[in-house]
């Protein structure tokens, strides 16, 4: 007796589970249990087929990003790493006014950890995204829902080695790189927090980690400006690009007359041969100007390949 009081409230639970689902008829619960024997894939990739143990089936809808397509496929290009190619940094609004989340529209943080290496000038060179340290084969994650616009390997897309350029309804467009493996390709709608690849060290790198970087019209920013990638948040759902935050010396964490003040600087990498008085007359300013701007004296002695403030 007891057997079968457990046995029938196990059955009316499950009905009211499935009643809940949809309309599931009372005859293929009548008879003996009916339970999930499998789920198959179908060809699309948010929509599965379970079958039950009776042979009966029914889709499953693990449910579509809403993506807001209106000018998402602007300049659109699936044969190069960066799109929107003729647009000027100077061309942009001064401020931009972005939804990064809502509802509809969710994030995820591509890999939650300690940043080894930010947005700025590094050994000479600028260095355009945020590196995240990772274990081989960490999973990658999208960080807002969009469409795949480039995936390329490493022998196209050079010191990004694997990488994956993702489109997103707000403008802003995501990188991926280093990747050991890359699980999407160009055209495919990516939910944010979806799994797109695998973290690896391909390409231009020293160790396994995650080159991410966040562009909009092109233009790099830096990431951080987003993401708290120690604490996996996003800093705010909406966000206001200003046009001085596209300076390789404009980061997180300034003030905005800090940042604004990057913007009116002109570097210099010394080449071999070069020693101050060159560099001034190239510029048309002067020794002294250049000693001040970067706190050395005219008699300091130049490295080639470093990096001096001319302006
Ligand atoms: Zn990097």
């Amino acid at each position: 007796m007891r057997k079968f009081l457990f046995a029938l409230s196990f059955i009316t639970l499950f009905y009211a589970q499935l009643s809940a689902q949809n309309e599931i008829v009372e005859e293929e619960i009548e008879g003996e249990m009916v339970t999930p024997v499998d789920t198959l894939n179908t060809s699309d990739k948010y929509m599965k087929v379970i079958i039950f143990s009776d042979y009966t089936w029914k889709y499953l809808d693990c449910g579509h990003p809403v993506i807001d397509t209106t000018g998402l496929y602007d300049e659109w290009d699936i044969e190069s790493i960066h799109a929107f190619r003729e647009h000027k940094i100077s061309e942009l609004p001064d401020e931009i006014d972005l939804l990064l989340a809502d509802d509809n529209n969710p994030y995820c943080i591509p890999y939650r950890g300690r940043v080894s290496s930010r947005y700025q000038m590094r050994r000479s060179r600028p260095h355009r995204g945020t590196d995240l340290p990772l274990n081989m084969n960490d999973s990658i994650r999208n960080a807002f829902n969009g469409v795949v616009r480039y995936t390329g390997p490493t022998r196209e897309t050079g010191g990004y080695g694997n990488l994956i350029v993702i489109r997103h309804p707000n403008g802003l467009e995501t990188y991926y790189g280093h990747l050991s493996v890359v699980y999407v390709s160009s055209g495919e709608t990516v939910k944010a927090g979806e799994v797109i690849g695998l973290g690896g060290s391909t390409g231009r790198s020293t160790g396994p980690h995650l080159h991410f970087e966040t562009r909009y019209m092109g233009h790099p920013f830096d990431p951080e400006r987003i993401f708290d990638f120690e604490s996996g948040e996003l800093r705010s759902t909406t966000f206001t690009l200003k046009k001085h935050y596209f300076n390789i010396y404009s980061h997180y964490g300034q003030t905005d007359a800090e940042s604004k003040a990057t913007t009116g600087r002109v570097y210099h990498k010394v080449r071999k041969g070069e020693n101050l008085g060159v560099i001034a007359r190239k510029h048309g300013t002067t020794v002294a100007k250049i000693c001040k701007l970067n706190g050395i004296s005219s008699n300091k002695i130049l490295r080639v390949g470093q990096s001096l403030r001319v302006r």
